[in-house]
């Protein structure tokens, strides 16, 4: 990999804390950040182990002899100056512990990233919509003309975007609180689109699940940009916490100058004048919870002047993203809709709100151990059944026992998602949609919420073949 970027200038350190070419760097963590993070430092001159639980032998990670693949071993720290963690990697990890209590310096590919990169930076987070967020701002620099490049939490990281980065470039990185967790810097425009409970089992509380997310504005400039939900508490108080331009964004927020919805229009007011982008009807993607999303990546590239045309075409054109709320295929009257993506209660409660007619829902999976009474109450008028899978199923069963829902709402079981697509098909009526929507993981089943959402479409194409 040829990091042009990172050596193309006499840095003192890779990361700022002090990772130079003669350093020793244990990587924790062989994902896809850890191993671009390996592949980055090695290319950079740094001498490179990476350790994973999974691993059982030393051996040379495939395709570059460069770097050591080892277990966990804690006699890896004696050989190492410096170790850098992967979001995946929880503060409990023996070693990643070990490394603390023994003083080295612990670093992040967000780091490397931030540091290495020639170009401004807009930095996404939040609970809820940061890759649909991102990916919006992505496309509308896109069809503005601008070199964009889109990575992080999203899938790609951001560390292999560097090769392909300039100065003139804009880099659109999606960042989960793991990854803003040890950040030292922040991005140009620091985009928060909500602040829910999430992730409190690796965080340990909800304060420092903020306070993580929080580095997303705190060490940013009066020339960077702030954009903020202003209906969010957390999100909104943010404000206090940077030096940097506030712009709000928000359905409602039309007191003050802002990206928000007016008689129907999503427009944009910078304090002098009020400019109508496109009406809310044009936006392509479902659900109120988009168009939000939407105003968020309006408010975001506000700055670059972009044309009105422009925007209104790019967000027309943007379809969302695969296991988003996808339609899948509408057969016989009923719609077919893969919202893998969502493995909250409260994810599959945003996404029944957003759906029009009655819904088949087919939830389940691995448990996070999140209420689910307040979704089922509020989807009770629109879900008549609800297909269970998984390990979950027998907690949601008695949430919608408890909340005295069992008469009106019908539950089934599936054992498999082929199970599951045929016993929502026997249940549907004309008019209705069958929703995947599983507010659980995935793991107890498949690999990925990405395998999962597959699974359901391959289940559903398989319906007229059945
Ligand atoms: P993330 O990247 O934060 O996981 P995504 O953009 O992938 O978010 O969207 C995943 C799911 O989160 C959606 O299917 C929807 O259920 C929910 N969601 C997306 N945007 C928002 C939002 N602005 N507010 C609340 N929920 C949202």
């Amino acid at each position: 990999l040829a990091s042009s970027s990172a050596l193309a200038s006499p840095i003192a350190s890779l990361d700022g804390t002090g990772i130079k070419p003669e350093t020793r760097v244990l990587v924790l963590g062989h994902g896809r950040e850890g191993s671009s993070a390996a592949r980055f430092l090695a290319s950079a001159g740094v001498t490179v182990t990476v350790a994973d639980c999974s691993v059982h032998a030393k051996h040379a990670l495939i395709d570059d002899a460069d770097i050591q693949l080892a277990p966990e071993d804690p006699a890896l720290l004696d050989v190492a100056d410096s170790v850098l963690v992967s979001p995946g990697i929880p503060d409990s990890n023996v070693l990643l512990a070990a490394a603390v209590k023994r003083g080295l310096p612990v670093t992040t590919a967000t780091r490397l990233f931030f540091t290495n990169c020639p170009c401004p930076v807009i930095g996404v987070t939040g609970s809820n919509g940061k890759s649909t967020t991102a990916s919006l701002i992505a496309a509308i620099l896109q069809s503005a003309g601008i070199d964009v490049a889109l990575g992080g939490n999203i899938g790609h990281p951001m560390l292999d975007l560097l090769p392909n980065l300039s100065e003139r470039s804009l880099a659109v990185v999606e960042l989960s609180s793991f990854q803003l967790q040890l950040l030292d810097r922040s991005p140009h425009v620091a985009v928060v689109t909500n602040i829910t409970p999430n992730h409190l089992d690796r965080h340990g509380s909800f304060a420092a699940y903020v306070e993580a997310k929080r580095h997303i504005v705190f060490n940013q400039k009066p020339s960077d940009v702030a954009v903020l939900n202003c209906a969010d508490p957390r999100a909104r108080d943010f404000a206090v916490s940077t030096s940097a331009r506030v712009r709000w964004f928000g359905h409602d927020c039309r007191d003050i100058p802002s990206a928000h919805v007016s008689d129907g229009w999503l427009v944009f007011d910078d304090g002098h004048t009020k400019k109508p982008i496109l009406p809310a009807s044009d936006v392509s993607i479902p659900g109120r919870h988009n168009v939000e999303n939407v105003l968020a990546a309006l408010a975001a590239t506000q700055e670059m002047a972009i044309d009105a045309d422009i925007l209104r075409s790019a967000i027309k054109a943007f379809r969302g993203l695969p296991h988003r709320l996808q339609h899948v295929a509408t057969h016989e009257g009923i719609t077919y809709v893969n919202d893998s993506i969502a493995t909250s209660p409260e994810r599959a409660g945003t996404s029944i709100q957003s759906i029009d007619t009655p819904v088949v829902l087919i939830a389940g999976g691995r448990s996070k151990h999140l209420p689910w009474t307040p979704v089922l109450e509020t989807g009770a008028g629109k879900v008549h059944s609800v297909i269970l899978m998984g390990e979950a199923a027998d907690e949601i069963e008695a949430a919608i026992y408890d909340a005295g829902l069992s008469p009106r709402l019908l539950t089934y079981r599936a054992g498999s998602m082929v199970e599951a697509v045929d016993h929502a098909r026997a249940r549907v009526h004309r008019g209705d949609t069958v929703l995947l929507s599983p507010g659980c993981t995935s793991f107890d089943m498949f690999k990925d919420f990405e395998e999962r959402g597959r699974a359901f479409t391959s289940a559903v194409e398989g319906l007229w073949q059945r």
